[in-house]
């Protein structure tokens, strides 16, 4: 799956352009109301960033890995909130029906993620169980035709927002083979959401707990009809989303260092301009540096995943590698938005300044999809197989 050369370049100069003209200038309203305003989530739906992910023939724009990333990058340099509401519709919410769903799954729902009329949600964590999703508890029991799920789901991204979600239960014994996906409907009777979580950045994103409480769903829900292969399926979701949060965390790391670099051009101290210190030269070049390392980590990654077949094509080497992609750029913009804090002096503490800002909002790109911790576990386990 990829989109023709010219019409890639077309999307992303007007990608670039909305980015400029209308993101960045909406910044400080993201901060103020906790909300991503409803003329832009319109607007990002009549461009089509919804269905970047999703082939052409199910209503998307079917961009390649190595494209998605591209295009990412770019949505790296304005506030991530803005990504995120159709983040969970292009990664994490989609992919696992792209990848593994019926044919009927792929009609039924694909289209109207892409399209963006529907938000859908990936709700995999639990209050015990993070890192280790394998021991997730919440119970899916067999009742004629129809599974019963109860459990509580935590930190689900958009589940404020979101007509469905992509959930994962389990159906059989312990471990990862007696885990299923289900896609749920949000309005199923049973479905509740717990109180919107307070955050330490990424102002205008929205999470919290999803409860089930004898949610009755039919057994046709089950991605793929198949019970028991649901860790599997959520386990490709998150390999292919590591590249596309490390793409983001470039963009990222290219904006924290344009604005230190303006503000070593423009500060004076001493009466020179501090970027003249090469004190100050130091923390510029050494970010410079892990962002072109970063970034060359993303496209080499990508375009592996594109030859190896796209979504859902899992390789070993691929993964351990798209594992070494995210533990490296997400730590590298937290370096990065360190330094750029820094360069701003006390001015890097106050929220005016976005440093301040984009300093929380990388933070949580180290926690989430796999922390740094459990990046390092898959690399090593790959290293050490026989
Ligand atoms: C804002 C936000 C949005 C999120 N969105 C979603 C979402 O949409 N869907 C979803 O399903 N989940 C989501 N999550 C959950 C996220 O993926 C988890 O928080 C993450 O995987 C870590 O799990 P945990 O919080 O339970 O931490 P824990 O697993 O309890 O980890 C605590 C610490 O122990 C370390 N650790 C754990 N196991 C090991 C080990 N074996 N060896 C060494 N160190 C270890 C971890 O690295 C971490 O440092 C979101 C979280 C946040 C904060």
């Amino acid at each position: 799956m990829t989109l023709d050369t010219e019409s890639f370049s077309l999307l992303r100069a007007s990608l670039q352009r909305f980015i400029d003209e209308r993101l960045k200038p909406a910044e400080d309203i993201l901060e103020e109301t906790d909300d991503v305003p409803a003329d832009i989530v319109s607007d990002m739906k009549d461009m089509g960033l919804f269905g970047i992910s999703i082939p052409e023939n199910y209503g998307g724009i079917g961009l390649s890995m190595s494209q998605e990333c591209d295009v990412v990058y770019d949505l790296g340099h304005t506030a991530l909130a803005f990504r995120s509401v159709f983040g969970t519709n292009v990664g994490i919410g989609s992919q696992g029906i792209l990848m593994d769903g019926t044919e009927e799954q792929k009609q039924a729902y694909l289209p109207r993620i892409a399209s963006g009329e529907l938000i859908i949600s990936f709700a995999l964590t639990e209050p015990n169980a993070g890192s280790d999703a394998a021991s997730l508890q919440t119970k899916a029991e067999l009742d004629g035709d129809h599974y019963v799920i109860n459990g509580t789901k935590r930190f689900i991204t958009n589940a404020p927002r979101a007509g469905a979600f992509t959930l994962m239960a389990r159906t059989g014994g312990p471990g990862a083979s007696g885990i299923s996906a289900f896609i749920i409907p949000a309005d199923t009777p049973g479905i509740s959401l717990g109180k919107p979580d307070k955050k330490m950045g990424q102002r205008g994103t929205k999470t919290c707990d999803v409860v089930l409480d004898n949610v009755r769903v039919p057994a046709a829900n089950i991605i793929g009809g198949v019970p028991g292969v649901g860790f599997k399926t959520a386990m490709k979701v998150l390999d292919r989303g590591r590249l596309h949060l490390s793409a983001l965390a470039c963009g990222m790391a290219h904006r924290l260092l344009t604005d230190a670099v303006e503000y070593a051009k423009d500060r004076k101290q001493f009466g020179r301009p501090i970027g003249e210190f090469q004190l100050i030269q130091g923390m510029l070049a050494d970010s410079q540096a892990e962002l072109y390392a970063g970034l060359s980590m993303v496209r080499d990654c990508a375009q592996r995943y594109d030859a190896k077949g796209g979504a859902g094509k899992t390789d070993p080497e691929v993964s351990m590698l798209a594992s070494c992609t995210k533990m490296f750029c997400t730590e590298m913009v937290g370096r990065v938005a360190d330094r750029a804090v820094q360069i701003h002096g006390g001015a890097g503490y106050i929220s005016e300044y976005k440093a301040e800002r984009f300093y929380r909002d990388v933070r949580l790109l180290r926690l989430y999809e796999g922390t740094t911790q459990i990046q390092q576990m898959i690399i090593a386990k790959h290293l050490l197989r026989d």
